[in-house]
Parts: C-alpha cells; structure tokens; sequence
C-alpha cells in the first residue's frame, strides 16, 4: 500500500542527520532565521545523535574541562538548536531527488521540498559477518559495549573486542568493570588507536591484546560461549572462551541514497571541495563523518555541520531563495535539558505519576496497579535510552494518565534485571495485570509501543 504523504511548503533547508555535525548545522540556520528543519534519522544508519550516542566519556570536545557522556552532550546541542527554531521530523529519510529543484527528500510519512540540504549522515558499525554471527547477534553478540556492557550475562564473565582503533580501546576498557577478563583481538601486530588510549589498554591487566589475530566463528548453545580465531602469521587456530563479543571495527559512510546523484570516493564518503562543504551539486552540502574518512571527531563534524550552514545561508541568500522568519522575542527562552529523575520510595511514590524510577515502584505499580505499565531498562551510558526516553513518555502522556511507566535502571537493580532476563539496554516490557503482554529490545518507532498500550486500554 503507497504511503500517504502530507504535502508541505519548500524548506530553505533541509539537514539531513542528527549527529555532531547536523545539529551544530541546525544552530547555525537557526539562528540566520532559516527555521531549518532536521531530520534525524531513525533505524538506518545509527541511533539518531550519532556515534557520541554510544560513546562514554567524551574528554576532548573544547569546553568541557572533566570530559562530558556522549548522550549528554549530544542531548545540549540538540537543545541548543532547538531553542533557536530548528524542527525536527524523527524518522529516517527513505529517498532523496536531487535531479529537479527544489530537491525533493522523503520520509516514512512526508514528502518535503527543499531549496538546499545539508548531508549529515555520518557512517555505520561495520559488522564482521563470521560464521554463526547472526545466530548470536542479541545473544552475546553487541555492537555496542557502552549500552550493553551492563547487562547480567556479561557480569564476571570472560569478554572480547574485536578491533585495534579508539573505539576498540575505550569499550576494551569500559567492559572492564563488568566483565573477569577482556580479549582484545587485533588483526595486525600495532593499535591505531591514539597513543593515550593505547598506553592505558597496554597497561591493563585487566585486557590480554591478542595480535595479529582474526576472529573465525563463534560457538555457543542458546548464549554465545566461545570464539574461534586464527593466528594469522602461523595460521594456527584456537578457541578464547567468551560470553559477549564486541565489534569495533570501524565505519561506512551512509551514503546509500545519493548514489549516482553526488560525487563519492572509492569507498562511498561524499567528495567536498577542499576544505569546503561544497558537494558536486550546487546547494547540496555535506557535514561529518559522511565526507570525512580522516579526521572523524566529535568537534570537526561540529565544525563541519558550522561550516555547510554559513555556505547553505550564503547561496541561498545570493540566490533569493531564502525566506526568513520574523522573531517575536529577541532571545528565545531558555533551551529545554531533561532533568534527573529521583529514584522512588516510601516517601515519595506517587500512584498517579506516569513515569517514576526504580525498584520500590516497579514492586508496588506492578503488585497494586491495574493499569498497563511499561517497565523500560536503561543504564547509564545508554545513548539510545535518551532517544527512546522520551518517546515512551510522550506515549504516556498521550494515555492521560490510563498507563504507567517505570524506569529501572540495570546497574543499580541487578537481580531484577537478571529475573526479567534482560540482555540490552534499552529494553521494554508491557505488563497488565502482572502478566508480560509484549517486549522490545532497542529503539522502536513510537507507534509500535503506542499500538501496543492502545490494544491494552481499549
Ligand atoms: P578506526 O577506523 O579508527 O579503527 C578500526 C579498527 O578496526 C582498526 O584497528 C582496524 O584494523 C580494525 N578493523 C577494521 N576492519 C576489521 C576487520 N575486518 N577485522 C578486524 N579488525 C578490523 O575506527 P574507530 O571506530 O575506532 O574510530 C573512528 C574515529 O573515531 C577515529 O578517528 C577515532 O579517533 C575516533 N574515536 C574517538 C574516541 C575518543 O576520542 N573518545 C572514541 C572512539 C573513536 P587496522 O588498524 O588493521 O586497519
């Protein structure tokens, strides 16, 4: 069945990605009275804020003295751009025509036109492919060390990482404080990864770094148990007991829909002028890792996404194209940042409250209540946690108070978390009158969890 599309008026500006680079392109056209509007992506190509959703400490983005989470400084500069008139649409782009003008950008549910775009679409995790790979993807097998590093199966038990770059080191390091041991496999006989990084991985007792090593296969019954992997100067094979496995192998650039339409290298990154965010297509600039197999840091992609705004602002001005917003208010008001939840107990919990925190409340909403309630895993570092978050509460908000929600954090209550058999963060139960009626492991799209609750109190 063909979707159906809402027609809108031509944007100045389309931004398509929601990293370091697309949002700080967002603040600049914001703030030049363009309204931009940013779509961010959903399922393909990442998480929408990009790799600093799934990175831990960021210790060398300028202005942040003790390191700031990745999510959290990814969770500022979308406030930021917010706070000066960005809008958003949350879903992924499905097609992009840059053959007629105005461009023309689809998504699940709208068709936009647009004067200029901006392309932030970053680069994916690469995966390895090895045999058994997908059998165990879920179960053992994570692409992400920061966000599921906390889970039950991974606690005291043997762990590896595949990979020899910054990201290897860093999750190397990070599963540190849940797992025995860590195997770092590297394929050739140095790290690439800064010497900082490196030196602290070296210094680790903790970490064994296997050089020169390929992962083969992986082995395991119903949870993944072993990893087979050669020696590749004497070809030698051997098996590395391991619970959870860990890719870190680098990126590929998302550039699947402008094929054909715009100039790429060999191996898909988009080609700029040099030094510039032009694309070989006059109004089509690129930002971040899409056009940057170098450099790939969290403050050049924000420096890129800067630069393809001004250049945007430019040729549309010189061109007549761009129609701005009158501000009522000078300064707009100050920018939304989420705030901590308390943690609920005797004193403080609240029936009637859609959305509360911890053990106590999971016991007595999920013994007391007759409402259905969503009960959502997260731990601290989980980038995805953030997007899904507030999606689940908008959902809530949305049932007028006929649903519940509560967050459980699985650092701080293990058991639960172990009882509930919960192998990632974020995951998502639906109960209703203590019987589990649905799970989601991941990100789901927010009608997915609001068909589900509509089903509930129909
Ligand atoms: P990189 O491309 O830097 O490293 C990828 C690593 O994976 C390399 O060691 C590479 O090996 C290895 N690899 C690639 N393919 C395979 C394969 N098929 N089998 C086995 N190993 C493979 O990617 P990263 O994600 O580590 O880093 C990307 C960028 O992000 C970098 O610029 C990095 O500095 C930055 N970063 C910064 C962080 C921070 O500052 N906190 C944290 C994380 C990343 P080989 O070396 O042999 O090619």
């Amino acid at each position: 069945m063909a979707a159906e599309y809402q027609e809108l008026k031509t944007e100045n500006l389309v931004i398509v990605g929601s990293g370091p680079a697309g949002y700080t392109a967002a603040i600049y056209a914001a703030r030049a009275n363009l309204q931009p509007l940013l779509i961010t992506g959903f399922q393909e190509g990442g998480i929408p804020g990009g790799q600093l959703m799934t990175t831990t400490f960021v210790e060398n983005f300028p202005g942040f003295p003790n390191g700031v989470q990745g999510p959290e400084l990814m969770d500022l500069i979308k406030a930021q751009s917010l706070r000066w008139g960005t809008k958003l649409i949350e879903e992924d782009a499905t097609s992009i025509d840059l053959s007629q003008r105005p461009f023309s950008i689809t998504t699940n549910s709208q068709k936009i036109k647009s004067n200029s775009l901006i392309i932030a679409t970053g680069a994916s995790a690469n995966r390895l492919g090895v045999k058994n790979e997908k059998l165990f993807w879920s179960r053992g097998i994570s692409a992400c060390a920061i966000c599921d590093g906390a889970t039950p199966q991974f606690r005291k038990e043997e762990l590896a990482v595949v990979g020899g770059g910054d990201s290897a080191c860093e999750e190397a390091e990070y599963l540190t404080k849940y797992g025995s041991h860590v195997h770092l496999l590297v394929r050739s006989s140095k790290l690439r990864a800064s010497a900082a990084m490196a030196d602290r991985v070296k210094a680790n007792s903790s970490i064994t770094i296997h050089w020169d090593t390929e992962l083969v296969e992986v082995l395991g019954d119903d949870w993944l148990q072993k990893l087979k992997v050669k020696q590749r100067k004497t070809n030698q094979e051997n098996e590395i007991v391991a619970k959870g496995l860990f890719y870190a192998i680098g990126h590929t650039p998302n550039t699947s829909l402008l094929i054909n339409q715009l100039d790429t290298d060999s191996k898909g990154y988009l080609i700029t002028k040099p030094g510039r965010p032009e694309t070989s297509l006059e109004g089509v600039y690129a930002a971040g890792d899409v056009a940057d197999s170098e450099w790939r840091q969290g403050i050049t992609a924000a420096g890129s996404g800067c630069k393809a705004a001004l250049a945007a602002e430019r040729w549309l001005t010189k061109n007549n194209l761009a129609s701005l917003i009158e501000r009522k208010d000078l300064e707009p008001s100050k920018a939304e940042t989420s705030k901590k939840l308390e943690t609920s107990n005797e004193e403080n919990f609240d029936p009637s409250k859609i959305w509360q925190k911890g053990s106590y409340a999971l016991r007595k909403l999920y013994h007391e209540s007759q409402k259905p309630l969503f009960v959502i895993y997260t731990s601290t570092s989980c980038g995805p946690c953030h997007i899904l978050k507030p999606q689940l509460n908008r959902v809530l908000k949305e049932s007028n108070g006929k649903a519940l929600g509560v967050e459980i954090d699985i650092e701080i209550d293990q058991e639960i978390a172990k009882q509930a058999e919960v192998s990632g963060t974020p995951t998502v139960h639906l109960f209703k009158n203590k019987e589990l009626r649905k799970q989601w492991k991941g990100v789901k799209s927010r009608t997915e969890y609001k068909t589900a609750l509509d089903q509930l109190i129909k």
